[in-house]
């Protein structure tokens, strides 16, 4: 693109209402930040059980700092993979279940670098049309066949398998889906994996930590396990730092390290945040409360929301999707509940499917009821009057 190009693109961004624009947080993540010199009542991070600024995360990150440094200095397979970060992915299998964890540096890259790992030309992609950018973005570097699936539809789903039978196959959906909140029918998908012959690659950033008696994500809330089934998740949010792993059978995770370039040809992250990492798996279960105040709160957002002219989309997940319509409504709400002390991040296309611009309201256990009632009461109010 020219320089002409990219400043008209912008021009024309600004002119529909869907310039990003960024926000200067200026206080630790929680229930309460300040923002651009204000504080505010937030519903925006997926920080989901509040432990982003957690005295014992803290106080973990600068032991590991003391010990040490900074900076891992070198990728994971140089010489940059730390006792740490051994610990940590020790700890990840163990508390899952499952037999390996392997860490990656973000989700995105994650998804990079499994399913390029894993697909190549040829191979066949099915994924969910909701899914997350990363893992669409996953599909076109690995130049495999890519086909995606109407949200939820397993009998279009099955109706691809069939049709590639004989190739290699990765089924590969948000296990939760980050904009829409609701969980995908893991068990149903995974029979069809079978049936087909397929991997099964599961996205769980927002699921791990938060579902599940003991926060194990969708397969404890599904009560599953299967060495087709290839977990991913994310650090950066219930877990409250940085960073991602995936997990699942000892010779898929030895492929990985052999194969995904997005491990090997990058900086391992900084050990410090694995240690921070190993004392939020403890608060898992030490501070389960946090789950369960999670729950109440989203029963209580509910039941108490009452808006008739915008709808919650049926979530049983902290993500609590207030859908409006148009771009100009969704960023009008924002801006009013903005000017009531409350923010809540409007969502438009190309995050969502057009005409299905939202407020995506994020809940957290950092969150009391009172919070809660409050955006409610701005919600019902603005309606009133917007
Ligand atoms: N998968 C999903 C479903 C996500 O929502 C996100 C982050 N928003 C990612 C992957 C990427 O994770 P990370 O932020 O660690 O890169």
């Amino acid at each position: 693109m020219t320089f002409a190009e990219l400043h008209a693109e912008l021009q024309k961004l600004k002119a529909q209402g869907l310039l990003r624009e960024r926000r200067i947080l200026e206080s630790a993540q929680g229930a309460h930040v300040r923002v651009d010199g204000r504080d505010y009542l937030a519903f925006c991070s997926n920080d989901y059980l509040g432990l982003a600024s957690h005295p014992a995360l803290i106080d973990a990150t600068c032991r590991g700092a003391a010990q040490y440094g900074v900076g891992a200095g070198a990728s994971h397979l140089i010489v940059g993979h730390s006792e740490a970060h051994h610990k940590l992915e020790g700890a990840l299998a163990q508390f899952l279940g499952l037999p390996k964890a392997l860490l990656f540096s973000t989700g995105y890259m994650a998804n990079l670098g499994i399913v390029s790992a894993l697909a190549a030309r040829n191979d066949v992609v099915l994924a969910d049309k909701l899914n997350h950018a990363s893992l669409n973005d996953a599909a076109l570097l690995c130049r495999a066949q890519f086909l995606r699936y109407t949200h939820l539809d397993l009998k279009q789903l099955e109706r691809a398998l069939a049709a590639a039978r004989g190739r290699r196959k990765l089924v590969v959906t948000d296990a939760v889906f980050s904009m829409d909140g609701d969980i995908a029918p893991v068990p149903e998908l995974l029979a069809l994996c079978e049936r087909y012959d397929a991997w099964l690659i599961l996205d769980d950033a927002h699921g791990f930590g938060v579902l599940g008696e003991a926060g194990r994500g969708v397969l404890e809330h599904f009560g599953l396990s299967d060495p087709r089934i290839i977990y991913m998740a994310t650090l950066g949010k219930a877990a409250g730092v940085f960073g991602a792993f995936v997990a699942g059978a000892e010779p898929l995770i030895e492929a990985l390290i052999q194969r995904a370039r997005t491990y090997i040809y990058t900086t391992a992250f900084p050990p410090l945040l694995a240690t921070a990492l190993l004392a939020s798996l403890h608060l898992f279960s030490e501070e389960g409360w946090r789950r369960g105040r999670l729950r109440e709160l989203i029963a209580y957002f509910k039941t108490h929301l009452g808006t008739a002219r915008w709808r919650l989309l049926p979530s049983d997940t902290p993500i609590q999707p207030l859908v409006v319509g148009d771009n100009e409504t969704a960023v009008r709400l924002a801006e009013a509940l903005r000017a009531r002390g409350i923010l809540v991040p409007a969502i438009r296309p190309p995050t969502v499917p057009k005409g299905q611009a939202r407020l995506r309201i994020s809940l957290s256990a950092a969150h009391s009821k009172e919070d809660v009632r409050r955006l409610c009461e701005a919600l019902k109010d603005i309606e009133r009057t917007l």
